[in-house]
């Protein structure tokens, strides 16, 4: 049967009849991810949502496909390499969702600058290797100060140097989340909006096998029975967890609040999208997009307790982009009277991670050998003494990822920023990761 609204009912009552393998709550990126494999698998799958699919954070991302080139100042190898990696694979499951789109990352001098000239070319050239796209028409290169006023004359040119251009993704974050719900839909598996998780059931010895659920159209209480339950709830899942009356609690998540603005591209005129230390002394970097005649820009990064449906825009977020992407373009001037439109997401960040504006790992996040990380430093030592030529640094570059892939051949690794825990009486939850990386953090393979 084609999914439809139509078709609800009859999915609601399957899912009351027909005892499931796998049973998902959310229907986000994460839940939509594990639904698709699921159901390829020939698991039989259910999945609930208890809005609209995607209306939780997978709606109000940044809207980019993407590994994180900042992690790699810190040469951050493995979160870069998983997100980088995907981006190709979610390009090539969904051709016309995620499109290519090369960044301009503005390279100023100042003390606080995430990269220098030179940093940001050793960057982008691992970046690159890491992708798969060294060689082709995608590869990165610099241009120099004049060329970036050329193609942005609103940038501030105090201080410009130069500009690296690298290749990142533009992404349509909701409707990813559609195709792969749709798809899981036609593998078979059993998936309904606007029913909510109210309670789990458990057998004799107290482990978890299935759900109270709510219909939040008909008003029913009815029960959902599988063999596994999956917490995907994205921001919610502690809450989700919460409904496991006979477990351990443990928080997993500290959501942080990100939000975007949108003004007419007349304002903000940008030929592509733009990334740039936010110059406000806090490590942050903003993203300003073009987009149908628009532009957007975020985002922010502040903890967040409120009310988990509804993050509201408030006054201190505005104040703080605006200051940011200001003082970026000083002939702009962007007002409150320019933003036509905005949104904000919670981040589901892993409480240990650390805070993230682009809600991948942390500081701790997998970090390259120490002799392969000590051999780069040390190569790039020798190409400014002029007693190493460019093609050695790009071998060290090439050794890194070789180090990264050894590592990722262990087949119990989930992505980086993502946390997939069992709870003892069999709840599993699965939070973090990003857009990116979804297909990388699902856990079928484990079950
Ligand atoms: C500001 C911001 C910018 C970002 N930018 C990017 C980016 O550019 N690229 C990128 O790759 N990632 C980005 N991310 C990260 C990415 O958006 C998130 O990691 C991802 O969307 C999380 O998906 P999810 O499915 O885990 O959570 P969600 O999308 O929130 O899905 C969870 C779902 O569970 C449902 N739910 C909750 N409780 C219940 C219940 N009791 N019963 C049934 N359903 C329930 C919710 O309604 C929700 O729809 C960004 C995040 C933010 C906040």
């Amino acid at each position: 049967m084609t999914f439809s609204k139509t078709s609800r009912q009859q999915t609601i009552q399957d899912l009351k009849n027909e005892p499931l393998d796998l049973l998902i709550i959310g229907g986000g990126i994460t839940g939509a991810g594990v639904a698709i494999q699921a159901a390829a698998s020939g698991i039989k799958t259910g999945l609930i949502e208890m809005q609209d699919f995607a209306e939780g954070t997978s709606s109000r991302s940044t809207k980019l496909v993407h590994g994180g080139i900042r992690y790699l100042k810190t040469f951050d190898v493995g979160v870069v390499a998983d997100t980088v990696s995907e981006r190709a694979v979610v390009q090539g499951i969904a051709p016309h969702i995620p499109r290519p789109t090369p960044m301009l990352l503005p390279i100023y001098d100042e003390p606080e600058a995430t990269y220098d000239m030179f940093s940001v070319k050793i960057a982008m050239d691992l970046y690159d290797q890491l992708a798969g796209v060294t060689g082709t028409q995608y590869a990165n290169y610099t241009i120099d100060r004049n060329e970036v006023l050329q193609r942005e004359p609103g940038l501030k040119a105090d201080k410009l140097k130069g500009a690296g251009v690298y290749l990142d993704f533009v992404n349509n974050d909701a409707r990813l989340v559609i195709e792969n719900i749709k798809e899981a839909d036609e593998l078979g598996a059993h998936v309904a909006s606007h029913v909510k998780a109210v309670g789990m059931t458990y057998d004799a010895q107290g482990r978890v096998n299935g759900l109270e659920a709510h219909d939040e159209l008909t008003d029913e209480t009815f029960k959902i029975n599988a063999k596994l339950v999956i917490n995907t709830a994205g921001p919610w899942v502690d809450k989700v967890n919460a409904l496991n009356t006979k477990a351990p609690k443990h928080e997993t998540l500290r959501p942080t609040k990100g939000i975007h603005l949108v003004v007419d591209d007349s304002r903000l005129p940008v030929p592509q999208p733009t990334y740039f230390d936010s110059g406000l002394h806090d490590g942050r970097m903003i993203f300003v997009v073009p987009r149908e005649g628009k532009t957007y820009f975020g985002t922010t990064d502040t903890d967040y307790t409120g009310d988990y449906k509804h993050p509201r825009v408030e006054q201190p977020d505005v104040d703080y982009l605006l200051k940011a992407v200001n003082n970026r373009y000083p002939n702009v001037q962007i007002k409150l009277a320019d933003i036509e439109a905005s949104w904000a997401g919670l981040r589901p960040l892993i409480a240990n991670n650390g805070s993230s504006d682009y809600n991948g790992g942390g500081a701790n996040a997998g970090k390259v050998s120490e002799e392969s990380f000590n051999h780069l430093i040390d190569t790039v030592n020798n190409f400014e003494n002029k007693t190493a030529v460019r093609g050695d640094v790009e071998k060290a570059i090439s050794q890194l990822k070789t180090a990264h892939a050894e590592e990722t051949t262990n087949p119990s690794q989930v992505s980086r920023g993502s946390d997939l825990k069992t709870a003892e009486n069999g709840l599993l939850t699965l939070s973090g990761g990003k857009i990116t990386d979804y297909r990388k953090m699902q856990p079928v393979r484990l079950i």
